[in-house]
């Protein structure tokens, strides 16, 4: 296995502790979603502060919609203040916004955008990835359905990838979002699920959310609720009819979770977080919201070794290793994933340890996974179980790794660590390095044997 193929060249992303009082990317979004047209009209502003301490020559707005032919366009975009829009130019899925004048460290500019989205219909197409994004029967997806600007480093640039066949190519900026929506031609039943708490004025729905890498919608006719509050946080669910009992299994695990780590890694930041059904067969993680796929609630044993519980978990686990903590998911995706799924773990032990050695072996071990955890979402498996080599190596030996490093530099050291890179890197982007840099403060262990086997590139 190698790891030629993606410009090797990964852009080293350290924490720019300057930029930190300078405010965050803010976005207020206004739109209409028609649902009998499944068309969505927006007006969006982005406040940016440039925080990179040299001149930026031009804005990059990242469109994951445009990936889909005919699906997003632009009607106009201009700008209120700081240097003004001259032209605009795709490449890939990259709008270039050229300025008359570059945009200075620390200064300010405020663009408008009028946009229009006309939905995908999701087709469930076994031999191509499920799709988040677009409208089905049942269910109706918001997710990256933005224009937004990707984390900028400075001698670098902009920090984008194209998307892959598996895994997500995003990286994102901890962001402030203004969401405005208003729901037309829908049916009286129409439920909506956000990544924040709403705020309904008339046929207006307010939403803001603070320091977040994205702003996700979910809405759907049939969707049965379900709330569990923990602390502060209501933790609602989201399922189609006939999925109570699993319904509220998922929640009531993403409750219990959510509690973990809020005591393991940091707290959590938000009043709500969504536990959606998926109409499509894969689960997805959002700021505050995220999709479990519906053949979990289909299979659902009511035992806790089962995989709705350990996903539940997982997804979970995401609002921290993604969400607080951000990573570049392209060229490091282990750094969400094998977190992630070790977290499961983490609550097996902690919860139901009855279940533990299911988790062992059903989830991980019979796999048998091999690979390198450091793999990126664009190695060129030729093998036909292409995304389960990625899945294998990424998550499973992810996981396996974790806990072996956990042995090695011990449970004291190991959890201290975990708390320690969580809050160093809360809202910022976080690389490898990183995360050895602060294990290292933790543990004086001899890794190099670990790191051997596991890694391809010394970290
Ligand atoms: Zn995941």
């Amino acid at each position: 296995m190698s790891s030629e193929v993606e410009p090797s060249s990964a852009p080293q992303i350290t924490s720019t502790p300057a930029a930190i009082d300078l405010p965050a990317p803010a976005y207020t979004l206004t739109a209409v979603y028609d649902d009998a047209r499944h068309t969505l009209s927006a007006l969006e502003e982005i406040a940016y502060t440039n925080r990179s301490g040299e001149s930026i020559a031009e804005i990059l707005l990242v469109v994951d919609a445009s990936v889909y032919p005919g699906v997003f366009r632009l009607n106009a975009i201009e700008s209120s203040q700081g240097p003004a829009v001259t032209r605009t130019g795709w490449e890939r899925i990259w709008l270039h916004v050229g300025l008359d004048r570059p945009l200075a460290p620390g200064e300010v500019i405020r663009l408008s955008l009028d946009y229009e989205l006309i939905l995908p219909a999701r087709i469930a197409d076994a031999s191509l990835r499920p799709m988040v994004f677009g409208w089905s029967e049942r269910q109706i997806n918001l997710v990256d359905w933005y224009p937004y600007l990707p984390p900028y480093r400075p001698g670098q640039g902009w920090l984008v990838h194209p998307p892959g066949f598996y895994g997500e190519h995003q990286v994102y900026e901890a962001s402030d979002f203004t969401v405005n929506l208003q729901v037309i031609h829908a049916p009286a039943e129409l439920v909506v699920a956000a990544s924040a708490p709403e705020r309904r004025e008339g046929e207006w729905r307010h939403y803001q959310l603070l320091q977040a890498r994205t702003f996700a919608l979910s809405l759907s006719p049939l969707y049965q609720t379900v709330t569990r509050q923990v602390g502060g946080v209501a933790v609602n669910g989201y399922f189609f009819p006939a999925h109570r009992i699993a319904g509220e299994a998922a929640v009531q695990t993403a409750a219990e979770a959510l509690e973990l780590f809020g005591n393991l890694f940091a707290p959590y930041p938000r009043e709500t977080l969504a536990v959606v059904e998926a109409d499509f067969l894969d689960g997805m993680e959002y700021d505050g919201l995220f999709f479990l796929s519906n053949g979990f609630y289909n299979l659902y044993s009511g035992a806790p070794g089962d995989y709705l519980v350990a996903l539940a978990a997982h997804e979970t686990a995401h609002q921290w290793w993604y969400g607080l903590v951000g990573n570049d998911q392209a060229l490091e995706p282990w750094l969400d994933e094998a977190l992630c799924t070790y977290s499961e773990k983490l609550y097996y032990e902690s919860r139901h340890p009855e279940a533990l050695s299911w988790w062992w072996e059903v989830r991980v071990r019979y796999y048998q996974p091999r690979g390198f955890v450091d793999d990126s979402i664009y190695n060129p498996h030729s093998e036909a179980q292409a995304y389960r080599t990625y899945r294998d190596a990424v998550y499973l030996n992810g996981a396996i790794f974790l806990d072996r490093l956990r042995q090695q530099v011990g449970d004291e050291a190991f959890f201290a660590f975990l708390k320690d890179y969580a809050g160093r890197f809360s809202k910022q982007v976080a690389t490898g390095k990183d995360f050895f840099r602060v294990l290292r403060a933790h543990s004086s262990a001899d890794l190099s044997g670990l790191l051997g086997e596991y890694f391809q590139s010394t970290p």
